[in-house]
């Protein structure tokens, strides 16, 4: 918490829009949270159509980043632009402030709150400029008959603004608080989990990857013992186990082989479906993967990478997964590939996106990702599950989660 906000890398912040009308007071709002009263500028102060960044550090939560929106009543060609870089940042958005002026909450306000609330982006409402007048009595009755957080504040004043600052903490969901499950849950103290690691062409020369070590971790942390095996040696391992592991945890890439080692009665799950639990949302994951079975010819369905990496001749992303969702699906499909910080804009084209286990994503970026593609109707689901589901042992795989 020590180091300047500012250079806390952006992925790690949640993201905050403020948005209303042109003279509702958005940016002096954001100068009253942050303490200063320079105005924010951009490089390209008014011709800039992006929505302007602001990072702060919001304690006790911790660093978060404001978007200072346009208007959603800006006019002309520049402003409609600007709506719709508005819109774009919304989507991106954990939670929107939706600013009032002195007029109140008229048309323009509820017609904001009837789009984010579509999206189900959480939000709540300031009322600026409450020493003009108060908060109108309609208004308040509005939101406590809405369910909607609400507070009355000054920002030319600087009234109100602590007030604020907690409803903001308040309406960021939990789970971007709260900190993330891996496996720990699913094992007790003493108990034995085993970990299948295929030593194949994709693995890393000399070391195990980023979700094996972290699993491997939480085992020790937990009192637990790891035993880690190749599937070609995983029979051998469980023969020689006298009594039966509590967990074994494979390799996606190798499930088909490891399923059929490992009796019924003994809780299976893949590193990829802990890691789309606890890096985002294994439910939405594992209902995405339902579209699979929905896929028609001529579909088109993103594969998409959050880093770039130098691909194998039989790679998992560029290859295997587009086969194995041809051949189980019997469909010609039609697949695009995006890596690293690119996350198209124009999900809407897809049937479905495909996402790695983003092992180099942090979780709140990830969440930001799975809901985006919620917000725009999109199926969402990562490699493991996806491979899972060709392979028919999604279900097998998800039961030690407690996921249907
Ligand atoms: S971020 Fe994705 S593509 Fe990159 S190593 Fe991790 S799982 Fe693989």
């Amino acid at each position: 918490m020590g180091e300047n906000a500012a250079a806390t890398p952006r992925a790690l912040r949640n993201i905050i829009s403020i948005i209303g009308r042109r003279n509702a007071g958005k940016s002096s709002l954001i100068n009253a949270i942050c303490g200063q009263d320079v105005a924010i500028v951009s490089a390209q102060a008014g011709t800039t159509t992006d929505a302007v960044a602001k990072p702060y550090e919001l304690l006790p939560l911790g660093p978060v980043t404001f978007y200072d929106t346009a208007g959603l009543d800006d006019e002309g060609e520049l402003g409609e632009l600007r709506i719709k870089a508005t819109r774009k940042a919304l989507l991106r958005s954990d939670i929107a402030v939706i600013v009032c002026g002195e007029e109140g909450l008229g048309e323009p306000e509820k017609k904001i709150i009837d789009e984010v609330r579509s999206k189900s982006i959480p939000f709540m409402i300031a009322f600026n400029k409450c020493d003009a007048g108060g908060l109108k009595k309609e208004d308040a009755d509005f939101c406590d008959k809405e369910n909607i957080r609400y507070v009355a504040v000054s920002a030319a004043r600087g009234q109100g603004i602590d007030e604020l600052k907690a409803a903001i903490i308040e309406t960021i969901p939990e789970e971007l608080k709260k900190d993330p499950l891996l496996a720990g849950d699913l094992f007790n103290e003493g108990d034995t989990v085993v970990m299948v690691v295929p030593i194949d062409l994709s693995a890393p020369k000399g070391r195990l990857i980023l979700p094996q070590v972290q699993v491997l971790r939480e085992i020790l942390d937990r009192n637990a013992v790891g035993v880690v095996a190749k599937d070609r040696d995983l029979s051998a391992a469980l023969a020689n186990m006298q009594t039966k592991p509590a967990l074994v945890i494979t390799d996606s890439q190798v499930i088909m082989k490891v399923a059929p080692m490992v009796s019924e009665d003994i809780p299976l799950t893949t590193f990829s479906i802990l890691f789309a639990r606890y890096k985002g949302d294994a439910e939405i994951m594992v209902k995405g993967a339902e579209a699979i079975d929905r896929l028609a010819d001529g579909d088109k369905v993103l594969i998409a990478e959050a880093c770039s990496h130098h691909a194998l001749e039989d790679d998992i992303g560029k290859v295997k997964i587009p086969r194995w969702i041809e051949q189980y699906s019997g469909k010609k499909i039609e697949f695009s590939f995006c890596h690293g910080g690119d996350f198209p804009e124009d999900l809407e084209k897809y049937a479905l996106v495909i996402h790695c286990g983003a092992c180099m994503l942090n979780r709140v970026e990830m969440i930001r990702r799975l809901r985006e593609c919620v917000r725009r109707g999109v199926p969402i689901t990562n490699y493991g599950v996806a491979i899972s589901k060709t392979q028919g042992v999604l279900e097998r795989v998800i039961r030690p989660l407690g996921l249907k």
